[in-house]
């Protein structure tokens, strides 16, 4: 178990009855907690000469950025639609039911950029593979991928390529 295991909160049927929410709350509050996740976030990619971390709104811009510091790196927002001026490139994935979508701003990434990308949770892998086209689209070289929380029975796992590198700190 991690120091900072039990600033995760499972909130039962929310946001609707049968899911088991992760709420990440307690943890940002925790300052000493945060920054032992920020470290174990970062940890496999030192050395691995990350110029961006890519972050997913909206918790995901929360680690991202703090991450991005400490490894002395660029941040990158990927953006729900809408929310980011044009010219904008996308990628759309499945919810359980209709689409969604993330937006990134056209030029945020230079051609080769080495960039890690970093949300909250993986849970089906929907966001996390959108987040990968995108980033693939702008003509980044994907480091790898950090998330806090893997969600294992969701098996989002099984959508990510299994040459690039995909990191949880904790496993629920
Ligand atoms: P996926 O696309 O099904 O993998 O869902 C991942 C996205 O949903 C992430 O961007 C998370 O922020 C959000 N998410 C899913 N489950 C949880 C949870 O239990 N706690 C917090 N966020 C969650």
């Amino acid at each position: 178990m991690t120091s900072f295991e039990h600033l995760i909160r499972a909130v039962p049927d929310f946001p609707k009855s049968g899911v088991i929410f992760r709420d990440i709350t307690p943890l940002l509050a925790d300052g000493a907690a945060f920054a032992r996740c920020i470290d174990a976030l970062i940890e496999p990619w030192q050395g691995s000469q990350v110029q961006a971390v890519c972050g997913v709104e909206s918790r995901g811009f929360i680690f991202a950025a703090a991450m991005a510091q400490k490894l002395g790196a660029g941040f990158i927002p990927l953006r729900k639609p809408g929310k980011l001026p044009p010219p904008v490139m996308y990628a759309d994935y499945q919810l359980e039911y209709g689409t969604d979508r993330l937006e990134a701003r056209v030029g945020t990434v230079s051609q080769g950029e080495r960039v890690l990308l970093v949300d909250d949770v993986l849970a089906t892998g929907g966001t996390l593979g959108a987040a990968r086209n995108l980033l693939g689209q702008l003509g980044a070289e994907l480091v790898g991928a950090s998330v806090v929380i893997e969600l294992r029975a969701l098996q989002g796992r099984n959508l990510w390529p299994e040459n690039i590198p995909l990191h949880a700190v904790l496993h629920y």
